[in-house]
């Protein structure tokens, strides 16, 4: 199993990263400090680090160049809250492959950690997911139904995307929104609802079946 560690301090963005990726079949540990996690990162066996840059004790910077200093290879993404230019040429240039600038939505991160994977596994990934009738290209970002093309806007793209890698599983709102919103936003929206509607209105009414009380489903 791929194992992915995450450093970061802020609790709420270590568990929403960790959730996500768990949901998506990785193996994670999380740290919350620099030390710890340059001793994990060193010794860990991981596949992949998700390094915040502003982490307590030794930053993520000097993580990152101690790794490197290291001879030690793992793919790195940066997680910043330091939007200037400046911060973010340093980090590359310390030896990260990706960065990302908070907040970010988890499918962002999930997108990056999947390319940054595949640099060096070369298994064939699946491109096209399917429900029934119903196909989802990745590639292309357009949905099938029989022999008709959907176009979908982004938000629809990755909505779809997530009921069909969860088939027949409910899906609260909550899960929802965090997956394709991000976790900064308002749990009291009902965005997820109209987001549902739309898709209903261009895959068919039964597509997306809502469990009461609960969320969605993907039948
Ligand atoms: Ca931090």
């Amino acid at each position: 199993m791929t194992r992915i560690l995450i450093a970061e301090d802020e609790q709420r963005i270590a568990t929403f990263v960790d959730k996500g990726l768990k949901g998506n079949g990785f193996s994670t540990a999380i740290v919350g400090d620099g030390d710890a996690a340059l001793e994990f990162a060193l010794t860990g066996g991981f596949d992949l680090i998700v390094l915040d840059i502003g982490l307590p004790g030794r930053d993520g910077f000097s993580v990152l160049r101690a790794l490197r200093e290291a001879h030690v290879g793992t793919p790195v993404i940066v997680l910043t809250a330091r939007d200037s230019v400046r911060d973010t040429v340093a980090g590359l240039e310390g030896g990260a492959d990706d960065w990302m600038t908070k907040p970010f939505r988890f499918e962002e991160l999930l997108a990056r950690v999947r390319l940054r994977l595949r640099t060096g596994d070369r298994s064939p990934e699946v491109t096209v997911l399917k429900a029934g009738d119903l196909a989802l290209d990745l590639r292309t970002r357009r949905a099938q139904v029989g022999a008709l093309t959907i176009d979908l806007t982004a938000r629809e793209f990755v909505l779809l995307e997530l009921f069909l890698r969860h088939p027949g599983q409910v899906l609260t709102r909550g899960q929802i929104l965090s997956h394709v919103w991000g976790y900064d936003f308002d749990p009291g929206s009902n965005v997820v609802d109209v987001y549902v509607r739309a898709l209903r209105k261009k895959l068919g009414d039964r597509r997306i079946e809502t469990v009461r009380g609960m969320g969605y489903r993907l039948p």
